[in-house]
């Protein structure tokens, strides 16, 4: 996986919790949106700037724990937002919001992160 290419279209612009000193761990938000970047299903250059919508992450939240989350390694421990005990208003990662913002704008499709 390309560190500087997920770094700069999805933890620097959007990610709370983006630490530059660890920028060689991805999140399973991160390994998701690269896959599909491979696979040719959108193109960061051409990607909208994003204002966070923390209800964008809300409406998606189920498919995007069952497809993302549960898969990913930060969840037990470092993940605030998918914690037993979350604080309310807490951010998912970048990866999390980025993908949640593009299926609200229609340019993913649900049906990928539906089993
Ligand atoms: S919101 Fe948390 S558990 Fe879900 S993909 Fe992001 S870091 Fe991982």
């Amino acid at each position: 996986m390309s560190k500087t290419t997920f770094v700069d279209y999805i933890c620097r612009p959007y990610c709370l919790y983006f630490k530059a000193e660890k920028e060689n761990i991805a999140c399973r938000g991160a390994e998701v949106l690269e896959e599909l970047k491979s696979k040719g299903f959108f193109c960061p250059k051409k990607l909208p700037i994003i204002t966070k919508n923390p209800l964008f992450w809300e409406e998606y939240r189920s498919p995007l724990t069952n497809f993302l989350c549960k898969q990913c390694s930060f969840r037990l421990e470092d993940c605030d937002f998918q914690s037993r005990n979350p604080i309310p208003g807490t951010e998912p990662c970048g990866g999390y919001i980025l993908i949640s913002h593009l299926l609200a704008m229609n340019l993913l499709d649900l049906d990928f992160f539906s089993p």
